[in-house]
């Protein structure tokens, strides 16, 4: 658990780090010009990083040419770890600042509502969780890097005002409908793989160290957390906005049986 205390000192940790993203942001000219950190434990246990653009056209902009992607990567990168698996959530908009206790909690409210996840017959997502709106429609954005093809990027709705964000990444394998089977296991120093077992009721189980997970979304908070413990841990896991999937084999770091059989020597 996170003591108070914990919190007020994790609270300074996040405002010097978006405040240092946020004046690099400035230097570029994009239109981002302040931000708000929202945490309300009765809301959510997350907390919410919302960076404020000057307007509407500048904000759509920055989620077109990339800008937006690029301080979400700085910010995930230099954010602090979390305990319990709670997460800062980074989002953009472009409404008037909050002046007021009330305009805090809209702030708060708009930005942490997510959408029940809706599948087609093939497992692929029809509804975006972000903003409720038909998730086929959104355009799937990347930069190229070094390859011809993007790996990783970012979404974007169509629907005007819309500025729903979200990341994606590909060179993963994920049956459809098998969502959680075939992840290496969370666990502290096993390297086990999940499998979905259909039963009354049906759950997540790792066959090495016996761990059960009943519902996918604890399974993916114990993996949030091991992830953002130790990077070979992070690198078997691509992660989008909606689900958590294995990397290819060939992908894993070659040792990675034998880092994770070490974590019984660490903390
Ligand atoms: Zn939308
Ligand atoms: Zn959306
Ligand atoms: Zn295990």
């Amino acid at each position: 658990m996170c003591a108070n205390d914990e919190n007020e000192s994790l609270a300074d940790r996040v405002d010097a780090t978006v405040r240092e993203v946020l004046s690099e942001a400035i230097e570029c000219d994009s239109g981002m010009y302040n931000y708000a950190i929202l945490f309300n434990s009765n809301v959510s246990p997350d907390w919410y990083v919302v960076l404020f653009f000057r307007d509407g056209s500048s904000l759509e902009d920055s989620l077109e040419n990339g800008f937006s992607n690029w301080v979400y990567r700085l910010l995930t990168g230099r954010l602090p770890r979390m305990c319990d698996g709670r997460q800062v959530r980074i989002s953009f908009d472009a409404g008037p600042f909050p002046s007021d206790e009330t305009e805090y909690r809209q702030l708060l409210d708009r930005h942490s509502v997510t959408f029940d996840p809706e599948n087609d017959e093939e497992g692929r997502a029809t509804v975006c969780i972000r903003c409720g709106h038909a998730f086929n429609p959104h355009r799937l954005l990347g930069g190229l890097g070094e390859k011809s093809y993007p790996e990783e990027g970012w979404m974007r709705c169509p629907e005007e005002g819309c500025y729903c964000f979200g990341t994606w990444s590909v060179g993963y394998i994920c049956p459809p409908g098998l969502d959680g089977d075939g992840l290496r296991c969370p666990s502290k120093a096993c390297y086990g793989r999940i499998a979905f077992v259909e039963e009354d009721p049906s759950f997540w189980g790792c066959g090495e160290c016996g761990n059960v997970w009943f519902e996918l979304e604890e399974l993916y908070l114990d993996i949030e957390d091991i992830s953002e413990r130790h990077d070979y841990r992070d690198r078997v896991y691509v992660k989008t906005p909606y689900r958590v999937a294995p990397v290819v084999s060939g992908v894993e770091p070659a040792d990675y049986d034998e880092l994770v059989r070490k974590e019984w020597e660490v903390d």
